[in-house]
C-alpha cells in the first residue's frame, strides 16, 4: 500500500516539474490568457458533462417509464383475456347445455344470474332462437331493453335480419363458422359501449340460434384491470377507428384531456373485433425537477463564464495597470540613477532604508554600508555629531526648513564637502507616512562662488562706501532709491530727497513730483540710448548744506532691469573756495593793473588835459583882455565861452573815462557790442598813443554778432596791447613811416573753436625776440626798464576766462621782421545767435572801415 503510494507521489512530482517547466517557457501574455481560458474552458466542460448526463438521465427514465407502461398494458391486457376465456369457455358449456338438453326458460335465467353475479363487466345475456328471437334475457338491473311489437327490435344488441348492426353481422358470423364470435364496439341501447360475444347452439349439426353476452367495456376494464396498474397508468379501450371508448382516468367536464407523453397499444385479444387497448403515461414531477436542476446548472455556468469573462476583462486591466506601472518604475529608477543629487530614504525611527548610486558616489560609502544603519552616520564629521543629530531630530519631527539645511558631510576617505538637504515626507497608499526622503546636493563649488561674490561685493561696497563722493541710485519710475553709499547717508540721509535735489539741481531732473504722478516723464522713450550716454558734468550748490558739489549723472539699467539714474555728488567746495579766492585776486590785480596803467599813462593823460586846460586857459585870459579892452561884442564873448565850455568838457570827458577805466567793479558779463568796446578803448589809448606819435587804424566788420563779455575787462586787454605796440615802435624810434597800428575785428570760423570774433592788433615795431616769445606771458616778465611784465599775464587770463585764445606771432617780409600781431578771440553769445546774422568765414573786406588816426 505504501509503495504505491509512493509512486504515485513521484509521478505526480514528476507531473507537476514538467507542468512547471512548460508555464515557465510560456510568455507572461500567454501565461496570462491560459489562466482565462484555463476556467473558462472547465466551466465548459462541466456544462457539457452536465447536459450529456441530464439528457443520459432523461433517456433512461423515459426508457424505464415506457417499460413500465408496456408492462402494465401487457398486465391489463392478461388480465382482461384472461377473464374472456374462461368467461367463453363458460359459456360454451352454457351453451351446449341449452342445445342438447331441454333447459326451461326459467332455467336458464337462473344459471344466467348466477353467471352474472359473478361478472359484473356482463350487461346482459340472452338466448337468441335461429330465428333471431329472444327466448329469455338476464339483463343487468335497471337495464331495460326496449322490445318493438311488430317482433322487431330496435335494441342494437340484437341481430335483426337485414339490418347492418353488428349484432347482426356476429350473428351470421357466428352461425356460420358455428364458433363464438365478437363483434365490433358499439353503443347498447342505454347508450353504453359495449362489445358482444355470439356463442352458436349447435344441436346435432343444427343451427338453433346463439348465446349473445353483451360485455361493458367501461366495467371491463374497471373490474379487471388491477388497481396498481391505473394508479401508475391510464388505459383506455380504443375501437378499430382508433376512437376512445373508454379509459381509467376521465378528464374533467369541459377540459381536454393532455396528450400523453407515452402509449402502448395492444389488441384486446381474442377477439379479432379491431379493439385495442392503449396504456398511457404522464410526464412524472422527477423529470420535471430533473430538467429544474438542468436548467440551474446552465444558469450557474452561464454565470461562471460571464464572471469569468468579467475577471479576465478585470485582469487585463490590471495588467495594463501593472504594465504601466512597471513602466513607470523603470522611468523612475533610470531618473534617480541618472541624476547627481543623493537620495536617502529614512524610516520613522531614523534607520535608512533606501539611498540611491548617486548618495553612494556622493559619499563613497557603498549602499550595504549606509541601508540599515542607524545615527550616528559614518558620513556625519566626528566632530559636529552633535548638531548632526540634532539636525536628524528636527527632520523626524518634521519641522526641517523647506529652504533645506546646509550640513556637512564626511567622505568614506575622510574628506568633507558642503551639502544642502532637502526633507519631504514619505507617503504611502494608504496615505499614511513611512518614513522621510532626503535627496542632497552638493553645494561646495556654489558655496565657493558665493563666497568669492560676497568678498567682491564686499570690496566693492567698502570702496563705494568709502569714497569721499555720494552715489546714489534712484529707480527712474518709482523715485524709489536703489542704492547710496556712506557719503551720501552723511549728507543727504537715507531717503531719496538729496538725490532728487542733486539732480534737479544738476538740470537734470526726470523724476516725477508729487502732482504729476500719472505722468511718466520716459513715457514711449527707448530707454536703451538714456544708458550709454552720460550728462555734462554740473556744479552745483546745495544751500541747506552750504556746499558745492561736482554732479555726474548717468542712466543704468539696475539689476532688476528697471531705469535707474545713478548720480555721483563729488564735494568740490574747497576747491571752489581756492577758485573764488583766485578769482577775487584777478580782479584785485586787474584793477591794480588798470591803475598801473594809468600811472604809467599819467605823464600823457597830464599832457593831454594840459591842452584843454590850455585853451581854456587863452579863452579866459584873451576875452578877459579883450573885455577890458572893451573891443569884444556879445556874439564874440558867446563863441569864445561856447568854445572855452567845450574845452572843459573835453577835459571832463577825458577824466570820465579815466575814472571808469579804473573804477574797481565787480566783473560783470553783458552783451557787448565789439563796436563799442574798440570805440573806448581806442579813444583812451589815443591819448599814449598821440604822445608817442603813432597812428592808429582800426576796423570793425559790420553785422558782427553780439558779445557775452564784461566790456571794461576786453577793453582793458585791447588798451594793453595797444600800448604794448606803441610802446614797441616807439622804443625802437621806428621813422614816422613806420609808426601806424592796424586793431582788426573780424569774425571767424575755426574747426577747433566754432564761431568767434577775433580781435587783432598789429604794430611795425620790431618784433618779438625769440627768448622773449617763449616767457611772454610770464607774470612780472618784462624787457622794459620800468616795465611791470604782468600786462599780458593777465590779458591771457582775462580771455581765457571768457573761453577766449591768445596768441602772439612776428610778422615777417621775407626773413624781415615788420612787426607783431597780437590776437584773441571771444566766442560769440550763443543766446543772440539766432537774431544775429550769419557769421561769414571770410572777413567782410568791403565793410565800411572806420579810420581814426591820431596824432599829436
Ligand atoms: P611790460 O609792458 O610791463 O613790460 P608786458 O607783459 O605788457 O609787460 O610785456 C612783456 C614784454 O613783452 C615786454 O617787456 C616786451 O618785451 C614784450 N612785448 C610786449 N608787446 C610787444 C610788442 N608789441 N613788440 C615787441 N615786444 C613786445
Amino acid at each position: 500500500m505504501s509503495k504505491l503510494a509512493e509512486l504515485s507521489a513521484t509521478y505526480r512530482s514528476r507531473l507537476n516539474r514538467l507542468f512547471g517547466r512548460w508555464w515557465r517557457k510560456q510568455s507572461p501574455a500567454r501565461q496570462d490568457r491560459f489562466a482565462t481560458i484555463g476556467p473558462l474552458l472547465s466551466v465548459l466542460m462541466f456544462l457539457a458533462a452536465i447536459t450529456a448526463a441530464s439528457w443520459y438521465l432523461r433517456n433512461e427514465e423515459i426508457e424505464r417509464t415506457a417499460e413500465a407502461l408496456r408492462r402494465d398494458t401487457e398486465v391489463a391486457q392478461q388480465q382482461i383475456r384472461l377473464h374472456l376465456i374462461e368467461n367463453q369457455e363458460q359459456l360454451v358449456r352454457i351453451a351446449r347445455e341449452l342445445a342438447t338438453r331441454d333447459i326451461t326458460t326459467a332455467d336458464f335465467l337462473d344459471q344466467a344470474a348466477t353467471f352474472q353475479r359473478e361478472r359484473p363487466a356482463v350487461r346482459r345475456i340472452a338466448w337468441i332462437t335461429a330465428k333471431r328471437q329472444v327466448r329469455a334475457s338476464q339483463e343487468l338491473m335497471g337495464f331495460a331493453p326496449l322490445v318493438a311489437t311488430d317482433g322487431t327490435s330496435a335494441d342494437p344488441s340484437l341481430p335483426a335480419q337485414g339490418q347492418p348492426i353488428d349484432a347482426e353481422f356476429t350473428f351470421q358470423a357466428a352461425r356460420d363458422s358455428r364458433q363464438p364470435v365478437y363483434s365490433h364496439a358499439f353503443s347498447d341501447a342505454a347508450g353504453v359501449p359495449v362489445f358482444q360475444i355470439q356463442v352458436p347452439l349447435i344441436d346435432r349439426g343444427n343451427f338453433n340460434g346463439v348465446l349473445a353476452i353483451d360485455y361493458g367495456i367501461e366495467a371491463l376494464l374497471r373490474h379487471h384491470v388491477p388497481p396498481e396498474v391505473t394508479r401508475r397508468h391510464s388505459i383506455a379501450v380504443l375501437d378499430s377507428g382508433g376512437r376512445t371508448l373508454t379509459s381509467t382516468v376521465t378528464a374533467m367536464p369541459g377540459q381536454r384531456s393532455s396528450p400523453p407523453s407515452l402509449s402502448y397499444e395492444l389488441p384486446l385479444a381474442p377477439m379479432s373485433n379491431g379493439l385495442v387497448l392503449k396504456g398511457m403515461g404522464y410526464r412524472t414531477s422527477v423529470g420535471l425537477i430533473g430538467s429544474t436542476l438542468f436548467w440551474m446548472v446552465v444558469a450557474l455556468s452561464v454565470l461562471t463564464v460571464w464572471m469569468l469573462l468579467g475577471t479576465w476583462r478585470h485582469v487585463r486591466r490590471r495588467a495594463q495597470i501593472q504594465g504601466a506601472l512597471v513602466q513607470e518604475t523603470n522611468f523612475r529608477r533610470a531618473m534617480e540613477n541618472s541624476m547627481l543629487t543623493g537620495m536617502r530614504a529614512m524610516d520613522l525611527e531614523g534607520r535608512v532604508t533606501y539611498v540611491n548610486p548617486a548618495f553612494c558616489a556622493m559619499t563613497g560609502f557603498s549602499e550595504d554600508d549606509l541601508v540599515g544603519g542607524r545615527p550616528p552616520f559614518p558620513y556625519w564629521p566626528s566632530d559636529r555629531i552633535e548638531e548632526n543629530s540634532r539636525l536628524l531630530q528636527q527632520e523626524l519631527q518634521g519641522r526641517s526648513p523647506a529652504g533645506g539645511i546646509e550640513v556637512k558631510v564626511m567622505r568614506k576617505d575622510g574628506s568633507v564637502f558642503d551639502a544642502r538637504m532637502y526633507v519631504s515626507p514619505l507617503i504611502d497608499p494608504k496615505g499614511q507616512q513611512t518614513g522621510w526622503m532626503t535627496s542632497m546636493t552638493n553645494i561646495t563649488e556654489a558655496k565657493r562662488i558665493r563666497d568669492q561674490l560676497s568678498a567682491s561685493h564686499e570690496r566693492f561696497t567698502t570702496v563705494l562706501e568709502g569714497l569721499e563722493a555720494a552715489v546714489s541710485v534712484m529707480s527712474v519710475q518709482h523715485n524709489e532709491l536703489l542704492f547710496c553709499n556712506r557719503s551720501y547717508r552723511l549728507w543727504f540721509g537715507a531717503d531719496a530727497q538729496g538725490h532728487a535735489l542733486l539732480a534737479s539741481s544738476a538740470g537734470d531732473s526726470v523724476f516725477q513730483t508729487e502732482d504729476d504722478e500719472d505722468v511718466d516723464n520716459l513715457s514711449g522713450l527707448p530707454t536703451h540710448p538714456l544708458t550709454e550716454t552720460s550728462t555734462q558734468p554740473h556744479e552745483v550748490f546745495i544751500d541747506s548744506l552750504q556746499m558745492w558739489f561736482d554732479v555726474r549723472s548717468r542712466y543704468v539699467q539696475w539689476t532688476d532691469g528697471r531705469l535707474a539714474q545713478m548720480l555721483i555728488a563729488t564735494d568740490i567746495t574747497a576747491r571752489r573756495r581756492v577758485e573764488e579766492l583766485a578769482r577775487q585776486q584777478a580782479e584785485k590785480a586787474s584793477v591794480t593793473s588798470r591803475l598801473i596803467t594809468m600811472g604809467e599813462m599819467a605823464s600823457s593823460v597830464a599832457h593831454e588835459l594840459n591842452q584843454p586846460l590850455t585853451a581854456i586857459n587863452n579863452y579866459c585870459n584873451g576875452m578877459v583882455s579883450r573885455v577890458q579892452a572893451g573891443s569884444i561884442s556879445n556874439d564874440d564873448l558867446v563863441a569864445a565861452l561856447q568854445k572855452t565850455g567845450r574845452q572843459a568838457e573835453r577835459a571832463g570827458q577825458i577824466i570820465h573815462r579815466i575814472r571808469s577805466f579804473v573804477k574797481r567793479s565787480e566783473p560783470q558779463r553783458q552783451a557787448a557790442q565789439a563796436k563799442d568796446i574798440v570805440e573806448d578803448a581806442v579813444e583812451l589809448a589815443g591819448i599814449e598813443l598821440r604822445r608817442r606819435k603813432v597812428n592808429i587804424h582800426t576796423y570793425v566788420a559790420q553785422r558782427l554778432p553780439t558779445l557775452h563779455v564784461d566790456p571794461i575787462l576786453i577793453e582793458q586787454v585791447l588798451l594793453n596791447l595797444l600800448k604794448n605796440a606803441a610802446e614797441a615802435i616807439d622804443g625802437a624810434r621806428m621813422p614816422p613811416t613806420r609808426r601806424h597800428i592796424e586793431l582788426r575785428v573780424t569774425p571767424r570760423h575755426t574747426a577747433e573753436e566754432g564761431g568767434v570774433i577775433e580781435f587783432s592788433v598789429t604794430d611795425t615795431g620790431p618784433g618779438i625776440p625769440e627768448d622773449v616769445l617763449s616767457r611772454l606771458y610770464e607774470a612780472f616778465y618784462s624787457t622794459k626798464a620800468d616795465g611791470m611784465g604782468i600786462g599780458l599775464s593777465l590779458c591771457r587770463s582775462i580771455i581765457e576766462s571768457h573761453h577766449g585764445r591768445m596768441r602772439a606771432q612776428n610778422q615777417y617780409n621775407g626773413t624781415h621782421v615788420t612787426g607783431c600781431r597780437f590776437a584773441f578771440t571771444l566766442p560769440v553769445d550763443l543766446s543772440q545767435r539766432a537774431e544775429a546774422p550769419p557769421v561769414p568765414d571770410v572777413p567782410d573786406e568791403a565793410a565800411a572801415a572806420n579810420p581814426n588816426a591820431a596824432s599829436s
